[in-house]
């Protein structure tokens, strides 16, 4: 049998656990990646230096691939899309194209009749102190493009602030969103493969620090029928995209049991690493499956909980990781170091996992390892 090649669009720890999930599965795995010695092209079998965006470069990993995919939105879905005609490249460029522009992806939802907070178009100051008056303060101002972790975005505070957004933001496109004030954030991983067989893991729920997924705690601790909701949401978020591949469907649970839909991530997620021990499948595996043409496997959990933790940077330099001697003494942590050379602060160079009986008895340890990692 002749073994054959996924070309990964982009380096980062997703592709890098990707590659891993591949590898598996037998197959060979090239990256695109602008850094050389990127966390996924130490992992995988070769790496093309390049940005996501140039079009030579992308066509170059598609010559020696066979199946393309890709582990962050900002993309060339352009030239994906060009590529599509020829060969697999799953989730589908015209799925993405959706997704990557945060508005575009609001109006989709809406379309779908799918609950997401409300939400308008930004064009200018005007637009900025209307949506003060119709949603009241404070409400969210978002950049449609190139925006992950939170970092497009800016909680306008009152009338005054307005102008303190719209210099932060100076000449990107926006729109405002209402403010929820949530009793919890949910995720719903879930895998769609070509037959479309829609495959969730539990639901999650994921607690954010300055915009950023800090813990992941599995289950979340909400009634059945919540969860039910939620995972219904994710699988008619899923069969309304079309796409091919592992999603995840980021939630609002409001005070009033509503589940709104916050984001969709067009790929594997951070709130989906804990399946790498806790699940029979990982998300990363199930990815596999699905762009290749393979069935998805029924993940199987293998203990009641999980906790994970993000293991962000504290500085600035060259990373180096310490506590690894006393988190194994510990016992039962699952430490993942994704092989950054430089640290920087609130970078994401690794996570932990942990699995329990019971969320609390995870958490605890989790946290007691967490506070030992410096890097
Ligand atoms: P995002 O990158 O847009 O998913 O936002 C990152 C985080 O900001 C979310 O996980 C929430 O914690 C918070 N956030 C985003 N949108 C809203 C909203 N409309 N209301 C309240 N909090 C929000």
């Amino acid at each position: 049998m002749q073994q054959k090649t996924i070309g990964i669009v982009g380096g980062g720890q997703l592709g890098r656990m990707l590659a891993q999930a591949a590898h598996i599965l037998g197959f060979k795995v090239i990256v695109l990646d602008p850094t050389p010695g990127s966390p996924a092209g130490l992992v995988a079998d070769g790496q093309i230096v390049g940005s996501f965006k140039d079009e030579a470069k992308i066509l170059e990993l598609s010559k020696i691939s066979d199946f393309i995919t890709f582990e962050l939105e900002g993309v060339n879905d352009e030239i994906l899309e060009k590529i599509a005609k020829k060969k697999p490249v799953h989730p589908d460029p015209k799925v993405l194209r959706i997704i990557k522009d945060k508005f575009k992806q609001k109006v989709f939802l809406k379309d779908h009749k799918i609950k997401v907070a409300d939400f308008t178009d930004i064009q200018n100051e005007k637009d900025c102190e209307k949506c003060g008056e119709v949603f009241g303060y404070p409400y969210l101002l978002k950049a449609k493009l190139d925006a992950y972790d939170g970092r497009g975005n800016y909680v306008v505070k009152n009338k005054k602030d307005i102008k303190n957004a719209l210099v932060k933001f100076e000449g990107k496109a926006l729109y405002a969103e209402k403010f929820v004030p949530f009793k919890k954030e949910l995720s719903v991983v879930s895998a769609r493969d070509i037959f479309d067989t829609v495959v969730p893991y539990e639901v999650v729920e994921t607690v954010h620090k300055n915009n950023i997924c800090h813990i992941v705690r599995s289950p979340a601790s909400i009634s059945n029928k919540t969860k039910e909701k939620a995972k219904n949401v994710a699988k008619k978020v899923l069969q309304s995209l079309g796409g091919v591949g592992v999603f995840a469907v980021e939630m609002f649970l409001t005070k009033k049991g509503e589940v709104l839909v916050n984001e969709i991530a067009p790929r594997v997620h951070n709130s989906g690493h804990h399946t790498i021990e806790s699940y029979s499948i990982s998300q990363f595996e199930q990815h596999i499956r699905a762009i290749t043409g393979m069935s998805l496997s029924k993940p199987r959990p293998k203990s009641k909980s999980s906790v994970m933790i993000n293991i962000l940077g504290a500085r600035e330099g060259k990373a180096e990781y310490r506590g690894g001697e006393k988190v194994e003494k510990l016992g039962g942590v699952a430490v993942h170091i994704y092989g950054k050379i430089e640290t920087r602060k609130e970078r994401k160079m690794g996570h932990l996992t942990v699995l329990g009986k019971s969320v609390k008895e995870a958490e605890k340890k989790a946290k007691k390892a967490h506070k030992y990692i410096s890097i």
